[in-house]
């Protein structure tokens, strides 16, 4: 899969981290059920707002990109996210634009003007495909530019000519650089190979990025990406987050303040395509949710991250071989395989959860294959648990077997001179619908 990566020249905000998430769900899952992925994210290092940006710092253009990259990629690991298996940059792939914007021009779809070389969209057929609208209905739509050279509003820039001062390659119409949707084409078929999978980014990139890449494609006679995966907005107090509202969060400051696991719930809990809302109450929300779910770990010792090995599967720290109870398997792959339902998964591992619990209170030698079971689930979608449960003694645990009975037999003097003693040795102690959880 190629997704698109950022331009870098700014701190990441909230809206890169909520795409960044849902195609590391979506490659995590696909590794899970077992397809192997090939994960491709490029970074644009060569753009007009990296120019405007090293001109205001008094610095290279090279230099803003590289410190800019390296915050992404430090917030994207921070969220927890797997790496891209092959991270190109533009400037590394220009040679193979140029050939890609003379063989259009030979082609007769692409045209040269005074500032640059432009695809011309109506000889393009299906133009339109991603953008759910005819030719017709999009030029009628277009705002009308500036420049009178091109041909129809609609015609993107492939090459543009350099202006004094600014960076540039040589080309057959002179020095310039190449165009934001001439990049993600020539990369990604450059890297996958025609006909690759699948294509993705936020919803923004949908029209005109994705439009414009795959016009440049269809146009040079390729097949392109059979499939495209677009994620939904963040809104933040009900607006679209954008820098031109003022409502633009960064994701280091969100990090900074939050859990970045509760990030990810709060990510999970809505379908991708349907828009988040990111708000001081929801992402406490999501740090509640999440509390329940290292309760899991805190009380039946199960956690850590899901590692690939040649065996399959296997939970850091824990024995290889994972019994999974498949009932509750079977409905997680159902929601996943819809359409990438993380709404519903989680929802049903929340029950799972509870489930765990109520086997533990009863006794049921069963509860700690179902604990399994919900990390098992969780670390598929790159939720990892934390708890130290493992720490939890003897002793801990039957004054805490005794005090679960002490509030089923409604003892609930008894009950709380438990949980004093509790406390009086350390103890952390919680009331959950699943019974008496306990941490250091
Ligand atoms: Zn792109």
């Amino acid at each position: 899969m190629y997704v698109c990566g950022p331009t870098v020249y700014d701190l990441p905000h909230i809206g890169h981290g909520r795409a960044n998430l849902t195609f590391d769900v979506l490659r995590r899952y696909l590794s899970f059920i077992g397809v192997r992925v090939h994960h491709v994210a490029n970074i644009t290092d060569v753009d007009d707002n990296i120019i405007k940006r090293a001109n205001e710092l008094g610095r290279t253009e090279a230099d803003v990109a590289a410190e800019f990259e390296a915050t992404w990629w430090d917030s994207m690991r921070a969220l927890g996210d797997l790496l891209p298996d092959e991270i190109p940059h533009a400037t590394a792939y220009i040679d193979r634009m140029v050939h890609l914007v003379a063989e259009l021009q030979a082609k007769d779809v692409a045209y040269e003007t005074a500032d640059g070389v432009y695809l011309e969209v109506a000889k393009v057929p299906g133009y339109g495909l991603l953008a759910q609208q005819s030719l017709e209905s999009l030029q009628a739509g277009a705002r009308v530019e500036a420049n009178e050279d091109k041909r129809s509003p609609l015609d993107f820039v492939l090459w543009k000519k350099a202006k004094e001062g600014e960076p540039s390659w040589d080309s057959p119409w002179g020095p310039g650089r190449p165009g934001w949707h001439t990049e993600c084409v020539v990369m990604s078929l450059d890297i996958l190979g025609e006909g690759f999978d699948l294509h993705g980014g936020g919803q923004d990139l949908k029209f005109p990025h994705h439009e414009n890449e795959r016009a440049q494609a269809v146009a040079d006679g390729k097949d392109f990406a059979h499939h495209w995966m677009h994620n939904g907005w963040v809104e933040v107090e009900g607006a679209k987050m954008s820098k031109s509202l003022g409502n633009f969060t960064t994701l280091p400051d969100l990090l900074a303040r939050h859990d970045a696991r509760a990030y990810r719930i709060l990510v999970l809990r809505a379908h991708y395509r349907s828009p988040i809302e990111v708000t001081p109450e929801t992402i406490v929300d999501a740090e509640k949710a999440l509390d329940r779910l290292d309760g899991l770990a805190r009380r039946f010792a199960v956690g850590g991250m899901l590692e690939q090995t040649p065996e399959g599967f296997v939970v850091e720290g824990d024995a290889p071989a994972i019994d999974l109870v498949e009932g509750p398997v079977a409905d997680f792959k159902t929601h996943m395989d819809d359409d990438l339902d993380t709404a519903g998964a989680l929802a049903d591992i929340f029950e799972l959860v509870s489930t765990a619990h109520s086997m533990g209170d009863a006794g049921d030698e069963g509860a700690q294959a179902m604990a399994r079971t919900a990390a098992v689930l969780l670390a598929a979608l790159g939720v990892s648990l934390q708890g130290e449960s493992g720490e939890v003694d003897e002793a801990a645990a039957q004054l805490v077997a005794e005090r679960d009975e002490a509030r089923r037999a409604k003892d609930f003097a008894r009950a709380d001179a438990l949980r004093d003693e509790l406390v009086a040795l350390g103890w952390t102690v919680e009331d959950t619908p699943g019974g008496t959880a306990i941490r250091r």
